[in-house]
């Protein structure tokens, strides 16, 4: 471990790097952390727990790399056991966290699959109700995002799978889970600054990320009363996977982050106490809510 965690009073402006020329690079979907350069901080080295969510039993979907794999990471240090999904071809990236996961003390499940499938997502929420012992935490953080200049060219086929990844999964899987959730559950969604304030490169997936804010505020009702809170979180430019496999036009990542008011772009760390604060009790009167992690850009 570093001396350095995320309570150490410090710059945020050059806390983390901005982005050079030398973090063009390109990757297939869905890409590899560990292939990337620089390789984003997901934490690993620096996440310190104190005990906020002893006990808990944690879904976490895109949990191999990026955002998700912070929230796993920060989850079982602060005592929760952790299911872990993702696709099969992330299998390198996810045994890192397993392998974090069991060095913090905690349970990893792994259960690699396609959540485009509803069969599959009945069965994440199964799987974790039977290893687990039920299910108090499900962050859906798994997401597709694939850059298409003109609408011309955005296939049905695209618009089709990025839509069954990023909300006819979350339908599925807050379907399934709520039925096991006791008071004091919590869903976390992730959306985006795209919910907002959307590149006309990305159609769909802006569009799919205000589908999931207003998911996330009308389920938050609809649960209330059974003690189960709902909310979302709303990263801006955060270095991850998801940018190097076509998220972004590749001469675009010479710059990415730069247009932020802190003028650097997020690193997955900076995403996972915003998750652990959703789903402990210490935000027991927030639901309904989208917490923006975005370098200072004004949201509505
Ligand atoms: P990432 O590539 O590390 O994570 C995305 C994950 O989604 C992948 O690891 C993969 O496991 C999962 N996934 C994709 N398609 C899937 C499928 N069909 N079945 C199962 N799993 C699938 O990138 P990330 O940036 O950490 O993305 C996490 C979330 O954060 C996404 O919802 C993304 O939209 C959101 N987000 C990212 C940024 C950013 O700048 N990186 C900004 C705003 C929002
Ligand atoms: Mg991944």
């Amino acid at each position: 471990m570093s001396d350095q965690n995320q309570h150490t009073m410090q710059d945020p402006t050059s806390q983390y790097p901005k982005a050079t020329a030398e973090w063009k690079q390109k990757q297939q979907e869905p890409g590899l952390q560990k292939e990337m350069n620089p390789i984003p901080d997901a934490g690993e080295t620096s996440y310190r727990g104190t005990g906020r969510l002893a006990g808990r039993k944690a879904v976490v979907t895109g949990a191999d790399s990026g955002i998700g794999r912070a929230a796993a990471i920060a989850f079982a240090r602060e005592g929760a056991d952790v299911l872990l999904s993702y696709l099969p071809e992330e299998e390198a990236d996810a045994q890192e966290v397993v392998k974090l996961i069991e060095e913090a003390g905690q349970k990893a499940i792994t259960i690699p699959g396609d959540l485009r499938d509803e069969q599959f997502c009945e069965q994440l929420i199964a799987t974790a109700v039977e290893k687990l012992g039920g299910i108090d935490i499900l962050a859906n953080v798994a997401g597709k995002q694939q850059f298409v200049e003109d609408i011309a060219d955005l296939t049905t086929e695209q618009f089709d799978a990025t839509f069954k990844t990023n909300v006819y999964s979350l339908f599925w899987l807050c379907k399934a889970a709520v039925k096991h959730m006791k008071p004091g559950s919590s869903i976390i969604n992730t959306s985006s600054i795209q919910a907002y304030k959307p590149s006309p490169i990305l159609l769909d997936y802006a569009t799919t990320k205000s589908a999931i804010n207003t998911f996330t505020k009308a389920l938050a009702q609809q649960v209330a009363s059974k003690g189960i809170r709902v909310n979302a979180v709303a990263p801006g430019p955060v270095w991850t996977p998801l940018q190097v496999i076509g998220g972004q036009p590749t001469e675009k990542l010479a710059e990415f982050g730069a247009n932020t008011p802190m003028g650097r772009p997020g690193q997955p760390a900076e995403m996972a106490p915003a998750y652990v604060f959703l789903a402990s009790q210490e935000s027991s009167y927030i639901s309904g809510e989208t917490l923006n992690a975005n370098g200072g850009t004004p949201t509505p």
